[in-house]
């Protein structure tokens, strides 16, 4: 076995070098904690971001993927399967939408979103000028579509020319948004809560009247559910704390808790004047080991609780983490939602608070420039809010 030198020596010899990796190598995980080569054990309000929302070694899911692996792994998407249609049922049923349709990664669900908003306007018009309102600080992915709606100029400059017709307003911001619709408009795009770009739910009257001017315009409302989506927020998707409906919502992170899945998920308007055979695909996207990912997922959610669970236990975090805003001159601010929390670090940079916290045996990232994220597996319990709470006030 290899350890941490020997593990970070030879990733950096062989990998592309696209990320400056903290210098841990994982290599097991039991509930919420992770456990290093050398067995130093780490509490964890990471998640893989914002992914592994049922804790490591859930003993259910673990063996609904090995049941399937003994049974098919894959079979492509010429043929029927059986946990696509179970776990389509799921995602239906749960978001009240009408289809959808899995992709391998949340990048890709934004693809999907992108082409779907085009034909359903390419269907009334038959024009191919459409433009798309993105969120300033918004982040979506990094393929090219994706990057395209990203409202980070940082990744996109070295990538243009990207695709056209993309507007950026400021999130929260109606009239900033209003000022962008024109009658090319196909889709307005954004996070129900904003993650990459540090945190920041939508405002409710931001979010309803987005809806309002999307309705006026028929304009299609793309909500990015990819981070704050499955339970994060206290919903199984944040969107319905808002009353409103997106036409069409992308998931993925925790949707499969681990196994690279995200989805596309079409309201019945959307879905019955959009892609038709033909229009998408994929070879992966849907297969058998990924949706009895998700499958047992929402059979998870729903026996253990989790929403339940999430709601009991995010009031216990926001409660201390603005104990913390109270108690230290270097913690400005608390935001965020249910598990979805980020606390705004002032007169020092984040990443030495993040370096301190490993070093104490705790897993937290950033998000934006200045905010500590703070997205840990949906079961924790309030002792491990206590515990994080303890080992963070040593890195303030
Ligand atoms: C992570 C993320 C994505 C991209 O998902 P990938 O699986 O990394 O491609 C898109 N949107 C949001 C809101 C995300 O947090």
């Amino acid at each position: 076995m290899m350890n941490t030198e020997q593990c970070m020596n030879k990733t950096e010899q062989y990998v592309l070098h696209t990320y400056n990796r903290f210098k841990i190598a994982l290599e097991k995980g039991k509930g919420v904690y992770l456990y290093d080569a050398e067995g130093k054990k780490y509490l964890d309000f990471a998640a893989g971001i914002a992914v592994f929302a049922l804790g490591y070694g859930n003993e259910a899911y673990n063996q609904a993927l090995k049941d399937q692996i003994d049974r098919v792994i894959h079979t492509s998407n010429l043929y029927y399967n059986l946990p696509l249609a179970e776990a389509a049922k799921k995602v239906v049923k749960e978001s009240g939408m009408d289809k959808v349709f899995f992709t391998n990664s949340g990048t890709e669900a934004i693809e999907g979103a992108i082409k779907t908003a085009r034909k359903y306007a390419w269907l009334k018009d038959h024009k191919t000028d459409h433009e798309i309102i993105a969120m300033k600080h918004s982040f979506h992915g990094r393929s090219l579509g994706a990057l395209s709606v990203t409202g980070n100029t940082h990744y996109q400059e070295p990538f243009k020319p990207l695709i056209g017709g993309i507007k950026f307003a400021d999130f929260n911001d109606l009239e900033s948004v209003k000022s962008q619709i024109t009658d090319r408009t196909c889709a307005i795009i954004l996070e129900t809560v904003q993650g990459e770009g540090g945190i920041y739910p939508a405002d409710p009257e931001f979010l309803k009247g987005v809806r309002a001017l999307c309705d006026e315009h028929d304009i299609l409302l793309i909500l990015d559910e990819i981070q704050c989506g499955m339970g994060r927020t206290g919903w199984m998707f944040a969107w319905q704390d808002y009353g409103v409906q997106p036409d069409i919502m992308t998931c993925a992170k925790a949707l499969g808790c681990g196994i690279p899945v995200g989805a596309f998920v079409l309201n019945k308007k959307t879905a019955e004047n959009s892609l038709v055979p033909g229009d998408h695909g994929t070879t992966y996207g849907g297969n058998p080991l990924a949706c009895a990912a998700v499958s047992k997922v929402f059979d998870i959610f729903e026996e253990q609780k989790i929403i339940e669970h999430v709601r009991e236990t995010a009031p216990y975090l926001e409660e201390k983490l603005d104990e913390l805003v109270d108690k230290y001159d270097s913690v400005a601010a608390r935001r965020g939602k249910g598990l979805m929390q980020g606390l705004v670090i002032t007169g020092k940079p984040v990443g030495e608070v993040i370096n301190k916290a490993i070093e104490n045996g705790l897993l937290v990232i950033s998000a934006g420039s200045d905010v500590l994220r703070l997205v840990p597996p949906l079961v924790i319990e309030k002792e491990h809010v206590d515990e994080m709470i303890s080992i963070l006030e040593k890195c303030l």
